[in-house]
Order: C-alpha cells, then sequence, then structure tokens
C-alpha cells in the first residue's frame, strides 16, 4: 500500500530508494543475461499447458442463461438426483461416515433439506406466500427469493460421457411450457444447489439433519471451519465447494442496495442482487427518482471477484527465489509475495508495485502462471514469476506487511521439500519441529510456484 507513511519515507530517504533502483546500465545488462533454468530459456512453458489449481476445474456446467428460468429451477429442486451443500455463516456441512475418520464435504439431497427450504415457489416469488411463481415476464421477478434462507444455483454435473453438454441452444432453453420439457428430456446429471442456513433456528436445523439419510445411517454431520475444510475436499468437490461458499458470502454481505439504500433481494437463483424498491408493488415517492438501477448494467448487482497477485521472484539464474514471511503466518512458513491489484493495474503493474513496495526490488520480465480461485472470500490469485538483481539489498519497513524477506537457494528449498514437504494451506498443519522452514502445499498456488520452480518444471519448454 502507498501509504502517507511510505511517500514520507520515501522523501527522506529518497538517496538510499534512488540508489537501488536499477541504472540503465544495469537494465541492460540484466535483460541480456540468459534467461534460463537447467533446462530451457523460458521461465515459464511458451504457449504453456494450462495448469489447472485446486479450487479450480470447473466440473459444473453453470447453465448460466437458465438462472432467470424459474419454471425451470423450480423443477429441478424436486429431481431425486439434485444434491445441495450447505453452509452456516460461510462454514459447510461436512459428513464423516460411521467408523472413518476421513470427512468429505456433505451432498444432501433435496429430501433431506425440504424443510429447510421454506415455501414454494423456491423461485420466482412474487408479494404473497404461496401460489404460483411470478409471471417469467416480469424483470424485477426473475429467479427471485424474497423469502426462506438463501438459495443459489451452482449448475449441473454432467456424466463424463455424456455427448450433449448442455449449450444455451434452443434444447436447452426453457421458454414457456414446451422449452421446459424439452430442457428436461436433453439434459443429463446432477442438479447442485447450495443453501445458507445460518438464520435457521437450531431446533429446526438439527432435526434436518438427524432425519437426513446421512444422520440415519449414523455419519456424523458437523459445520467445520472452512478453511480447515480443505482437507475434507477431493478436486471435483473443492471447485463446488469455492464457488457455492463466495457466493453465500457474497449475498449475506449485500443487503442493502448500494446505490439507493433499499433492501436488496435476491435473484436468478443466488446470481443478482434486486433493488426492493423496484419492485412491482413497491411505493413510490412522488418526485424521488427511481434506483439508477432499473437502467442499465451496474457490476453491484452481479457477483465480484477480487483479483490477488501472487508472484515467484526469482534471480535472473533461475536459482534462488525470493521468500517473504507475512506478519500473521504461523511461525517457520514462508511464501511468494501477494497483493491486491488495485485500480487502474494489469497484473503486471501489480507484481511490480507489490515486490517494490514489500520488498524494495524492482523486478522484470513478469510471466503468467495460472490462477487459482480463493474461497476465503472470493478471490481470484493470479499466479506469476518474475525476476529481479539478487545482489540488491531488500528491506521490510516499507509498507509494514511482511516481517522479513530473503532470497533461498534451489538446493536449499528443494532438500527441505523433499525432507519435511510443505505446510496445509489452511496453515493450521504444525511443520515437523526440525523443519528450518515451510512453505504452503500445492493446494495454495504459492506452493505451486515454490514447486514447479524448485523442481525445475518451471522453465521447460512445451
Ligand atoms: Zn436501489
Amino acid at each position: 500500500m502507498f501509504s502517507r507513511l511510505f511517500s514520507q519515507r520515501l522523501r527522506s530517504c529518497g538517496k538510499t530508494m534512488m540508489s537501488s533502483q536499477l541504472t540503465r546500465l544495469q537494465r541492460a545488462r540484466l535483460s541480456s543475461l540468459p534467461l534460463r533454468s537447467a533446462t530451457s530459456n523460458a521461465l515459464i512453458p511458451r504457449l504453456s499447458r494450462s495448469h489447472s489449481n485446486f479450487f479450480g476445474g470447473a466440473p459444473l456446467n453453470r447453465l448460466s442463461w437458465l438462472r432467470q428460468q424459474q419454471s425451470f429451477l423450480n423443477n429441478l429442486v424436486p429431481l431425486p438426483e439434485t444434491q445441495w451443500l450447505v453452509f452456516h455463516d460461510g462454514r459447510p456441512l461436512v459428513s464423516t461416515e460411521r467408523g472413518s475418520k476421513a470427512p468429505a464435504l456433505a451432498r444432501l439431497s433435496t429430501a433431506d433439506v425440504r424443510s429447510l427450504l421454506g415455501p414454494e415457489p423456491f423461485f420466482g416469488q412474487g408479494q404473497t406466500v404461496g401460489g404460483q411463481a411470478a409471471a417469467s415476464d416480469v424483470v424485477a421477478l426473475e429467479g427471485a427469493r424474497l423469502r426462506g434462507p438463501p438459495i443459489v444455483f451452482l449448475g449441473l454435473q454432467e456424466p463424463p460421457s455424456s455427448e450433449r453438454r448442455a449449450l444455451p441452444s434452443s434444447e436447452f432453453i426453457a421458454k414457456g411450457e414446451s422449452g421446459l420439457t424439452d430442457v428436461f428430456a436433453n439434459i443429463e446429471g446432477s442438479a447442485y444447489f447450495s443453501l445458507n442456513v445460518t438464520d435457521i433456528d437450531q431446533h429446526t436445523l438439527d432435526a434436518a439433519l438427524q432425519n437426513s439419510a446421512a444422520g440415519k445411517r449414523g455419519a456424523q454431520l458437523a459445520f467445520v471451519d472452512p478453511r480447515s475444510a480443505m482437507g475434507a475436499l477431493d478436486y471435483t468437490s473443492a471447485n463446488i465447494f469455492a464457488m457455492a461458499r463466495s457466493m453465500h458470502d457474497w449475498n449475506s454481505r449485500n443487503k442493502y442496495c448500494p446505490s439507493c439504500g433499499s433492501p436488496s433481494y435476491s435473484q436468478w437463483a443466488g446470481w443478482k442482487l434486486g433493488c426492493s424498491s423496484l419492485l412491482p408493488w413497491a411505493q413510490q415517492t412522488e418526485g424521488k427518482k427511481p434506483c439508477v438501477t432499473a437502467q442499465g448494467l451496474h457490476n453491484f448487482s452481479h457477483p465480484r471477484t477480487d483479483m490477488v497477485v501472487i508472484a515467484a521472484t526469482v534471480d535472473p539464474e533461475r536459482e534462488k527465489i525470493l521468500l517473504g514471511r507475512n506478519k500473521r503466518f504461523p511461525p517457520g512458513l514462508w511464501s511468494v509475495l501477494s497483493g491486491f491489484i488495485e485500480p487502474g493495474e494489469s497484473l503486471e503493474d501489480a507484481v511490480k508495485r507489490e515486490t517494490w513496495e514489500e520488498a524494495g526490488l524492482e523486478v522484470q520480465d513478469v510471466q503468467y502462471h495460472s490462477s487459482q480461485p480463493w474461497p476465503y472470500p472470493a478471490t481470484l490469485m493470479a499466479g506469476l514469476y518474475a525476476v529481479a538483481d539478487s545482489s540488491k539489498p531488500t528491506r521490510t519497513d516499507l509498507d509494514n506487511e511482511l516481517e522479513d524477506v530473503r532470497w533461498y537457494s534451489r538446493e536449499y528449498i528443494l532438500n527441505i521439500l523433499e525432507k519435511y514437504g510443505a505446510t496445509h494451506p489452511s496453515m493450521e498443519r504444525e511443520r515437523s519441529p526440525d523443519a528450518p522452514m515451510s512453505f504452503p502445499d500445492t493446494n495454495a498456488i504459492g506452493g505451486v510456484l515454490i514447486s514447479e520452480w524448485a523442481y525445475g518444471k518451471a522453465g521447460q519448454d512445451g
């Protein structure tokens, strides 16, 4: 962060700061150095194979064009294949089968959660409780949910063998009764919804869980810390969990219209927030202009993603890596530097600024590696590599985020990875007491960047 304090420091020690910047000659010398690892001139593979990180992978077809179609959604809910993820205050429900010690993300049926969903219709609710779903041509009520606990439609898990993956084509558009029949004849797989039970009373919630199929067969159902839940996730469920958790967080944090302050309500099965001043029955104040969300596209009506750059800075020979210790890290944990992208910055700009502000180092040759959704609460991590001169001094007195920052050799890092492994990204697992330091494991993109560099994978041509 370019705080006032930082600006003052910059002015007060301008000479020092300037001398730590590269001269034109140094820059030329640096850029002429062979940018190579043991195997290649490329820092990352050219036209690299895409790297899919934990929490990514998109196993569901989101059917985003059907979120407005309440008749489709309402007919999807009762299907026996439909599955539900359940969250309480951001904590996912996990299930541990009798005799097992390994929890898994709980997937309940509609029958299991029916007592928690509130009155029908579930989507396209009108002014009064019960009755028919709202007419599909009332835009303000498209997929609207005005009562009952928050629900998000996550998508459809289609069979891997399916040759009929749904597209927004005429076969999969649920307009009118005939369209709806066609869609249900054409889709294959299991629909996923998620339910936020934070405001449901404990007695009702406990009864539903005990009477669920898992509860009846003796499985233990519990809401757990969302970071420690990572250990209960396989690759497919990790992405579904990430989408659901970020969406519930966004819905629960935006209770009021940012434009006019009226209460907001859920539309499009949880994917849009409407302004209640625009509901068909809302009383309009004479002379007052309607809320600006009545017209046009407004980014606060749709889910947001906060983007962060996370960059592994290496020396020009690719034999050293810059690692830092955030003040909030548990003892012994080191990782690559990261920070939120600010408005008006490219990925490359943000990497340069963050490394400069946090470590006092100028980087160049910033190259993208891969990205990772990070549902704590709704971040997209953009992973990159950058190059800096390791002979230049580093400093951590700049923006007060880092406790320490140092260069480490590949040999040293490899030795620790081989001997002790990495630390779970929930950062709750203690490092081995003998290990001199630890790193995030490869479920977190910081761990991927460190590991790929250390093992020389970030450097092999495609
Ligand atoms: Zn409004």
